[in-house]
C-alpha cells in the first residue's frame, strides 16, 4: 500500500455514492455525524475498500427501513470511523471468527445472499497494513457497530 494524506470524509462520501443503490433497494437511511477535517496516513483506495465492505455488510445483514449511523472522529493517535447498523447482530462467540477467510455465521442463509465470506478478512488485512485497529460491538437482534482506527496524519 502507498501511504498518503487521506481525508476520511472524502473517502466516505465516495463510498456512500458507490453503495447508495443498495441502500435505496432496502429503503434504508443514513444518519451522519462527521468531523470533516480528520486526516489519516493511509491509502485512499484501500480505505474505500474497507468502508464499502462494512457498508455493504451493514445493509446486507439488516432488514428494510432501518438506519445506519456513521461517525468520523479522532483521538490523540487515530482517526476513526464507525459504521453502526440495526441489523441481525452477531453472537459473542462468533465475533472472533467473522474475520477468518470464508467464515459466515449462518451458512444456509448466507448462501442465498451471494457473498463468499472474504470481505472482513480483506478488511482486517488492510487495517493491519495501515497499523490500525478494528473493533466490533454487537448485540443479537439489535445491531452491530464496526469501528476502524487508522493512524492520524500528524501523530
Ligand atoms: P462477502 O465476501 O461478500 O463480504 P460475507 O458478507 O458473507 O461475504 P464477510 O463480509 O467477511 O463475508 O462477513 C462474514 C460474516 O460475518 C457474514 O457472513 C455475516 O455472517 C457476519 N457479518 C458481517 N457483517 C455483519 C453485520 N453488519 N451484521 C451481522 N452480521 C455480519
Ligand atoms: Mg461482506
Amino acid at each position: 500500500i502507498k501511504l498518503n494524506k487521506v481525508k476520511l470524509y472524502d473517502v466516505l462520501i465516495q463510498s456512500i455514492e458507490m453503495t447508495n443503490h443498495l441502500l435505496e433497494e432496502k429503503n434504508m437511511e443514513l444518519t451522519l455525524s462527521l468531523d470533516e477535517k480528520v486526516e489519516v496516513l493511509g491509502d485512499s483506495d484501500r480505505i474505500m475498500q474497507i468502508m464499502m465492505n462494512l457498508l455493504t455488510n451493514a445493509i446486507t445483514y439488516s432488514s428494510e427501513d432501518t438506519f445506519i449511523t456513521i461517525t468520523i472522529g479522532k483521538d490523540h493517535k487515530y482517526g476513526y470511523f464507525t459504521i453502526k447498523d440495526q441489523g441481525i447482530g452477531i453472537k459473542t462467540e462468533e465475533i472472533d471468527r467473522i474475520f477468518e477467510r470464508f467464515y459466515r455465521v449462518d451458512r444456509a442463509r448466507s448462501r442465498n445472499s451471494g457473498g463468499t465470506g472474504l470481505g472482513l478478512a480483506i478488511v482486517k488485512h488492510i487495517v493491519e497494513a495501515h497499523h490500525g485497529l478494528i473493533k466490533v460491538e454487537s448485540e443479537v437482534g439489535k445491531g452491530t457497530a464496526f469501528t476502524v482506527y487508522i493512524p492520524l496524519m500528524n501523530s
